[in-house]
């Protein structure tokens, strides 16, 4: 995919199948568009109104958004301003038919990452998505976020909903193992040779695990907070937040 031509030196990103919202009111694109990055092996949301492009945004983490410009219920513009003033770096690629020098510079002040004109080539689409993708990489390498659960991997801060967690060294582990792999499936026998490196082969460490997994879900699962870790009977468990 993507990032075939990255130095191994950075982050594994190749592992990661990384997040795009697409926010495109013309069905016809934002449709050729999905199909085009799925293909590429991205994740892919639509949202057709700029009303909720902005709720999606402010309950999901992207790793980039294709933002048009002119939208109903809120214009892209608006949205990208809000972002910014909210702090939040997520790239923004800018998707629009204004090809005026004005429009750029606009675009670019509100905080944009990259501007590209209708209609456009898919290649050079891609080729600017991996661009901010790797500036992207680098710049939250040292963060893991999944949903509303982030780690910061420096100081070993766990926090969900903005809300600190304290962990043992070994749930902080187990989490971090899940969250490197969220959405896809961890083995208990990867959990084991991660986790307890030292431990030989024969012995099971089902019920170890076991142990570990319900402290951390009592922990990061408290009160209304929807289900992360789910066990996938007899093989393992995978992170990803319930549908409501
Ligand atoms: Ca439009």
């Amino acid at each position: 995919m993507a990032t075939q031509n990255d130095r191994p030196s950075e982050t594994p990103s190749h592992n990661i199948r990384h997040r795009l919202l697409i926010v495109e009111d013309e069905r016809k694109v934002a449709d050729a568009l999905r199909e085009g990055l799925e293909g590429e092996n991205y994740r892919v949301t639509v949202e057709e109104t700029g009303e909720a492009a902005f709720f999606r945004l402010n309950t999901e983490q992207f790793d980039l958004v294709l933002l048009d410009i002119g939208l109903p219920t809120r214009d892209g513009l608006d949205i990208l301003k809000a972002l910014r003033d909210d702090n939040d770096g997520t790239p923004v690629l800018i998707l629009t038919a204004r090809d005026t020098t004005t429009d750029r510079v606009t675009g670019l002040r509100a905080g944009a990452d990259d501007y590209l004109v209708k209609p456009f080539a898919f290649a050079e689409l891609l080729a600017r998505i991996e661009v901010l993708l790797r500036r992207g990489t680098i710049a939250s390498a040292q963060r893991l976020i999944a949903g509303d659960i982030e780690i910061d991997l420096q100081s070993r801060h766990v926090t969900r909903n903005r809300q600190f967690i304290e962990l043992t060294a070994k749930e902080y582990e187990f989490l971090v193992c899940l969250m490197q792999h969220d959405h896809q499936v961890v083995s208990r026998e990867t959990l084991a040779r991660e986790l307890w490196p030292e431990t030989a082969r024969s012995v099971t460490l089902n019920n170890v695990i076991d142990v570990h997994v319900s402290r951390l879900r009592r922990k990061i699962e408290c009160g209304n907070l929807t289900k992360l870790i789910h066990t996938v009977r007899g093989v393992g468990f995978i992170l990803r937040e319930e549908k409501p």
